[in-house]
C-alpha cells in the first residue's frame, strides 16, 4: 500500500481515542482541487481529512492519524453525541458530483485501496465494523456523501463495515437547520 504524504496545517489535537472511520466523497472534479481545499485554503471554512484516495487508487495522507482533522462537522453516532472529528479517521474518495446529492461511480482501483487502508486502520486501532460509517450516517440531515453509488457491500463482505443498506435521509429543510458556519465540514 503506497501512501504519498502531502501534509496540511488544517488540524488540531484529538480529545478522545480513535474508534471510528468516516467515509466521504470529495464532490470535486479533480484531485488537485481537493488538495488545494485541504492544504492551501486559509480563509474561512478550513477543512481537511486524514486521507484522500484518488481515482487511480493512489492514497494521499493529508493529516497525521494522531491529529484531529476537520471532516465530520456537527455530527453524532450512537453514544458519541459530539466531536466525531476527535474519534475518527476521515477517508475521502475522490469523486465528482453528478448532481447536488449524487456522485459518479467510484473506481475499482480506489475501492481496492480503500479496502486495504480501512483494514489496516481497523486492525491498528481495533475499530468495530459498525463504527465504519458514511458522512451521511453521522450527519443525516445535512450530508449525502459518499452517496448511493458507494459499494458498501464490498466492505461488509470483508468484515470492514456493517449495515450495507444505507440511504441518506433527505431532509428538504436541511439548509435552513444550520447556519453557514455550522454547516461546514
Ligand atoms: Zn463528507
Amino acid at each position: 500500500m503506497k501512501i504519498i504524504q502531502k501534509f496540511s496545517s488544517h488540524f488540531d489535537e484529538r480529545k478522545s481515542p480513535i474508534d471510528m472511520i468516516v467515509f466521504h466523497a470529495t464532490a470535486t472534479k479533480t484531485l488537485e482541487e481537493t488538495l488545494s481545499i485541504f492544504i492551501e485554503k486559509e480563509e474561512g471554512g478550513r477543512v481537511s481529512s486524514h486521507y484522500v484516495i484518488d481515482r487511480d487508487g493512489t492514497i494521499y495522507q493529508i493529516i497525521p492519524e494522531e491529529k484531529r482533522a476537520w471532516h465530520a462537522g456537527i455530527s453524532r453516532w450512537k453514544d458519541i453525541k459530539e466531536d466525531i472529528n476527535s474519534h475518527s479517521i476521515g477517508i475521502e474518495f475522490q469523486c465528482p458530483p453528478t448532481g447536488e446529492r449524487t456522485f459518479t461511480e467510484f473506481s475499482k482501483e480506489q475501492i481496492e485501496s480503500g479496502l486495504l487502508l480501512c483494514e489496516d486502520i481497523m486492525k491498528r486501532y481495533k475499530i468495530k465494523p459498525e463504527n465504519v460509517v458514511a458522512h451521511s450516517d453521522i450527519a443525516p440531515d445535512r450530508k449525502f456523501d459518499p452517496g448511493s453509488t458507494f459499494p458498501w457491500e464490498v466492505f461488509v463482505q470483508k468484515g470492514l463495515a456493517a449495515n450495507p443498506d444505507r440511504r441518506p435521509i433527505l431532509n428538504e429543510n436541511r439548509d435552513f437547520l444550520l447556519t453557514k458556519e455550522e454547516n461546514k465540514c
